[in-house]
């Protein structure tokens, strides 16, 4: 039983036009603790006529609040940041039942989640337009820029606060309104996040969360030409079909899909900076989030000190419930990505890698994380993402071998790279094509983008920040964030 300070967070019933509702038919979903199995909640099974309803109230509300003063926008979004930080006990506590992080993971998730508020509260009164010189001496171009309409977001379950907070803040503070489509695995923190935007005075139809069958809501929601936007976080297999299905109504589309990203390391790289980036680009969140690091390239020079380094700390995490203190690995959040995990150590097994440390499934979801070395390219591991707990070790000797490597897949979502040679880092952030590179340069320290929203499109110039003998490259190869 989760014990809130505020029992009013957790709730059964949707958000639709300001009112809490249930399905007109009753048909509910079951909210499960990967933790330990039990119930943590039910949630509505909403129908396509109730997701329709939502449609229709959003475009109502839509013609209120675009008309607002941007400043009144920001003053609600304002309310709502501090809404989510005075009760980031609770909302972590739902979090950590329904998702199975541990709570400190969790309560940072709330933090970065309600980060994305704040800022877009302040950026709500900066929608500047452009003007721009004319063609001919009695022309003028302006720029204006206008809220799109009725958004709609579908968000994934391993951020379950994160991923709609950096959809639906931007959007109510341009004067959109939106309806959420959380995942069926973690809706009851979109929910509360729901209780919060009422509280803080988002008005009925500006800010709509609905549960339910996920192909049959997204039928809805895609095939609406009030729908004017989607903005999705998941798979690449369903990115695909929800690009698909939004082509008949040409909507815009931000899309951030499925990665397989490479972790590389130099045999000049400060080793101990690069463990230390490795615990966190892989073991967040059990290793399921789509910026994890999944491929280890590590130059032969440095693999034996480095694969040691990296199991030693691997060995010390603890696996747990998210609740229990010193937890540092949680539950997977269901089987079929348990067994995923089991598939690829086994595979990796048969074809000749040895499993250096963990791997083994320690009951119910828990998995032991695990190092795997001696792994080859003719591996699963290599191109595939693996989306937990482990961490395979490939070996390299030169430079233009690592960038081959870890280019060779489809996708382009984050690399990694540790080197303290500055020309290197020049030359590997700008030969390899992926969206976020996070860097460790002169001061052995990463920048991490993992998740942050990218900032340009590498095709279209995206710019390289540096600051402090620190390198970012933020960008964009085929997946953007919403
Ligand atoms: P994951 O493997 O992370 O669960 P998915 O792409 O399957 O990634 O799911 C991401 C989100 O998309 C979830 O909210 C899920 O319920 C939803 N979803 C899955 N399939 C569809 C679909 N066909 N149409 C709309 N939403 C979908």
């Amino acid at each position: 039983m989760l014990t809130l300070n505020d029992s009013s967070l957790l709730t059964d019933s949707c958000l639709l036009d300001g009112a809490w509702v249930k399905a007109r038919s009753g048909a509910t979903i079951a909210v499960a603790n990967p933790a330990d199995g039990s119930e943590v909640g039910r949630v509505p099974s909403l129908s396509p006529e109730e997701i329709s309803k939502a449609i229709t109230a959003a475009d109502r509300a839509f013609q209120g609040w675009r008309l607002l003063a941007a400043k009144d926008r920001s003053i609600i979004l304002r309310r709502w940041f501090d809404l989510m930080i005075a009760n980031s006990d609770d909302l972590a506590a739902i979090m950590t039942a329904e998702q199975g992080k541990p709570l400190a993971e969790a309560r940072g998730e709330i933090a970065y989640a309600a980060s994305f508020v704040e800022w877009f509260a302040e950026e709500a009164k900066r929608v500047y337009g452009d003007t721009i010189p004319g063609p001919q001496a009695d022309k003028r171009l302006t720029v204006l820029r206008q809220p799109v309409g009725v958004t709609a977001a579908i968000t994934p379950w391993n951020f379950p606060a994160a991923m709609i907070t950096r959809k639906a803040a931007p959007a109510l503070a341009a004067g959109c309104t939106m309806i959420v489509r959380p995942a069926d695995l973690t809706p009851l923190t979109a929910l509360a996040l729901g209780k919060l935007a009422e509280r803080a005075g988002v008005p009925a139809g500006v800010l709509q969360i609905v549960t339910g069958e996920a192909r049959s809501i997204g039928k809805v929601l895609t095939a609406s030409d009030t729908v004017r936007k989607l903005s999705f976080t998941g798979s690449t297999e369903v990115g695909r079909i929800l690009m698909a299905q939004c082509a008949p109504s040409i909507k815009r589309l931000s899309l951030e899909l499925g990665g397989n990203a490479p972790f590389i390391v130099f045999d000049d790289a400060d080793l101990d900076a690069a463990v230390e980036g490795a615990m966190t680009a892989k073991f967040r969140n059990a290793g399921q989030t789509c910026v994890c690091a999944n491929r280890f390239l590590v130059q032969r020079g440095v693999y034996d000190a480095f694969a040691g380094k990296l199991a030693e700390r691997v060995a010390a995490l603890k696996v747990g419930p998210g609740t229990e203190a010193g937890v540092a690995i949680g539950p997977m959040i269901e089987e079929k990505g348990a067994a995923k995990v089991e598939a690829h150590i086994a595979d990796a097994l048969a074809k000749g890698a040895s499993l250096i440390t963990g791997g083994k499934r320690l009951g119910g979801l828990m998995l032991e994380p695990g190092v795997l070395t001696g792994v080859t390219t003719a591996m699963a591991v290599a191109q595939e993402e693996t989306f937990g707990p482990l961490a395979p070790l490939f070996a390299f000797d030169t430079e233009e071998e690592a960038i081959a490597m870890a280019n060779d897949t489809i996708f382009g979502l984050a690399a990694y790279f540790y080197t303290r040679d500055y020309a290197r880092v020049v030359r590997v952030s700008e030969g390899l094509e992926y969206g976020m590179d996070v860097v460790a340069g002169a001061s052995g320290r990463a920048v991490l983008l993992p998740e942050a929203p990218v900032l340009a499109d590498r095709d279209n110039g995206g710019a390289a920040a540096i600051q402090d003998g620190r390198v970012a490259t933020p960008g964009v190869k085929g997946a953007i964030a919403g």
